[in-house]
């Protein structure tokens, strides 16, 4: 496995479409539908905003993390379709370097390229976070009426749709109602997007909890096949980016949990009075506590180390 933290991708044999906090996106020459390589960086961005290291290894937990979800969640919600092709580049000979190769391995995947719902499926199976802020005002949650007399982290009644705004890079995602979504994707697919939301994250979070593990929420991404009219799950899914993560073990309700993402780094921030500033950097135990915990929700999530996938690779 390579040591590189690589906080900007690089790779000039494809033309770069994008770039996004975490990940760059290239375009593939044209098969038989349009395709991306997904490569995910070893970037980490807290409350928004980038900061200037990187995690070592993450960009490959992520991207292998997901591609086990694919498979599991295929299996486990009927007539799911998603993005994921294969994991690295088409082995095409010539279409990148050797050395382009050694660095997209593990960290890279071929997908196909759709056109995304600027939504973010949201869905909550506790009540944490920004909807936990919401309620202790309102009552509700992304405008929803909630039951009442939730404690802090209470596992919900029944897991909830609750989406945000897909906001431009430097801007806040925006909570909405379910009723706002509809009027940004449109009546003919917002029912699918939040039915095939609900059915990813009932089936991620049992799962999970086989494994330990609680799925507190987690934000889903859907695309639309234009050609066939169908939806897609597209994007990384379920991963300590996506999702809070906490420990069944450790779970109390009534009190914050230690969740296995960013916390550290939350926290870090947070104590230093470096909340959403530009340009900092992690110091060391920051960077490898943070690494830690995403190695290790890797290892509980699938049985397995990372060095072990990543052998199954060559
Ligand atoms: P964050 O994940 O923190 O919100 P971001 O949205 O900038 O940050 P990245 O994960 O860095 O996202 O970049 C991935 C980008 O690729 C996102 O804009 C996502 O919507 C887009 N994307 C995901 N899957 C596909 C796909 N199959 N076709 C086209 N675009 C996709
Ligand atoms: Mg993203």
């Amino acid at each position: 496995m390579s040591a590189d933290i690589l906080t900007s991708i690089p790779l000039s044999s494809l033309p770069r479409i994008s770039q996004g906090k975490v990940r760059d996106l290239f375009a593939l020459p044209d098969g038989d539908k349009p395709t991306l390589l997904f490569v995910t960086s070893d970037r980490i961005s807290a409350y928004d905003v980038i900061l200037k290291n990187g995690i070592p290894t993450k960009g490959t937990i992520l991207t292998v993390l997901s591609a086990k979800w694919f498979e599991v969640l295929s299996q486990k919600v009927p007539g799911l379709k998603h993005h994921f092709l294969h994991l690295g580049p088409p082995k095409t000979p010539g279409l990148v370097t050797p050395e382009e190769q050694t660095m997209l391995r593990g960290r890279s995947m071929t997908v196909r390229r759709l056109k995304v719902f600027p939504v973010e499926a949201i869905v909550r199976g506790y009540i944490t976070g920004s909807a936990w802020a919401e309620y202790q005002k309102t009552q509700t949650i992304h405008g929803l009426p909630a039951p009442a007399g939730l404690d802090h982290c209470a596992r919900l009644p029944e897991p909830i749709y609750t989406p945000s705004t897909k906001a431009e890079l430097g801007d806040k995602d925006i909570n909405i109602s379910p009723e706002e979504a509809r009027k940004i994707v449109g009546d003919k697919y917002a029912d699918r997007i939040e039915q095939l939301a609900l059915a990813c994250y009932k089936a991620g979070a049992e799962y999970a909890e086989e494994r330990g593990i609680i799925i507190a929420d987690t934000k889903f991404e859907f695309a639309l096949d234009e050609e066939t009219d169908e939806v897609y799950l597209v994007d990384e899914v379920l991963t300590p980016d996506s999702s809070r993560f906490w420990s069944k073990a450790d779970y109390q309700v009534g009190r914050e949990q230690d969740s296995f993402d960013k916390q550290v780094l939350r926290n870090w921030l947070t104590a230093n009075g470096l909340k959403g500033k530009p340009d900092v950097e992690m110091p060391p135990e920051v960077v490898e506590k943070t690494k830690g915990r995403y190695s290790e929700v890797f290892q509980l999530l699938t049985g397995t180390s990372l060095e072990e996938e990543l052998s199954k690779l060559d």
